[in-house]
């Protein structure tokens, strides 16, 4: 654990992030740390409180100048953003994101805010937060996509987070050749099949270990040393930080059974329905 959130820490480093030492299990910055007081800004510092400190600190990163972290309250309004953005800029929704214990998700980008927008209910721009694999009672940020985090404009993002509503009118069209699905069979099959109970029929020995929604465990899909796959049994997603397979339990099961996602869908809805 503090070697994965000193690891973690010399990535932030790397990215132009400063960083806080918050005290274990909570979002409470250490005492003689803060926004405007001292700060972790190097290496040796980061080692003294991220490794070698026997207090196991979580870990809260500060965004430099023009880095902007998008706090969605809850997966579906993430879903929106990011349907509402895809055709304006498809890259912007290709950059770090990470899932909250609270079934947040946070999205760090980079450009400019416009001036004068007001957010929308259910999200925030922040500049700092915690980041992996911090822990809360409720459980564990996780790494959602580790990508370099997108530079550039951030029209598109400011005109979803201002305007309410106007996002469900922007139809999205599929890829030419896209065998089309009708959308609420989707949606059941994802109720349907609950992920962590499927990925423990096809995986009896592998051992979870669970925190709150999170589960952990030895990747089944690389040549795993340190547990690094992740279930959330909330979100019905998984994914993994090293081979960087992730998905939802349609992409689960097209992973387990070596098929793509369509055959999925249809397996899946010869079972369910
Ligand atoms: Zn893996």
């Amino acid at each position: 654990m503090t070697q994965e959130i000193y690891i973690s820490a010399l990535d932030w480093l790397g990215r132009g992030f400063t960083l806080l030492p918050i005290v274990p299990g909570t979002k409470y910055i250490a005492r003689g740390f803060g926004l405007a007081m001292d700060r972790v800004l190097d290496q040796r510092r980061a080692a003294e409180y991220f490794r070698d400190s026997s207090v196991r600190w979580n870990l809260a990163v500060v965004a430099p100048a023009g880095t902007h972290i998008l706090d969605f309250d809850d997966w579906d309004l993430y879903l929106r953003w990011l349907k509402f953005v895809k055709p304006f800029d498809d890259s912007m929704t290709r950059t770090y994101t990470e899932l909250t214990p609270s079934g947040g998700v946070h999205v760090f980008l980079a450009g400019e805010v416009p001036p004068g927008y007001r957010c929308r209910k259910g999200c925030e721009i922040k500049r700092h937060s915690l980041v992996a694999p911090s822990v809360l009672s409720s459980g564990r940020y996780e790494v959602f996509a580790d990508l370099p985090i997108y530079h550039g404009s951030l029209d598109a993002v400011f005109y979803f987070l201002r305007e309410p509503c106007t996002d469900q009118s922007i139809p999205l069209l599929p890829k030419p050749g896209t065998r089309i699905f009708p959308a609420g069979k989707i949606d059941q099959i994802k109720a349907r099949f609950p992920i962590v109970e499927m990925f423990k029929s096809y995986y009896p020995k592998v051992t979870l270990k669970q925190r709150g929604v999170f589960y952990n465990c030895l990747c089944p899909f690389h040549a795993d040393k340190y547990p690094s796959f992740w279930l959330n049994s909330k979100l019905n997603i998984f994914g993994c930080h090293t081979c960087k397979a992730r998905g939802d339990v349609i992409n689960l099961y097209a992973l387990i059974r070596d098929i793509n996602n369509e055959q999925a869908i249809e397996d899946l809805m010869a079972y369910a329905f």
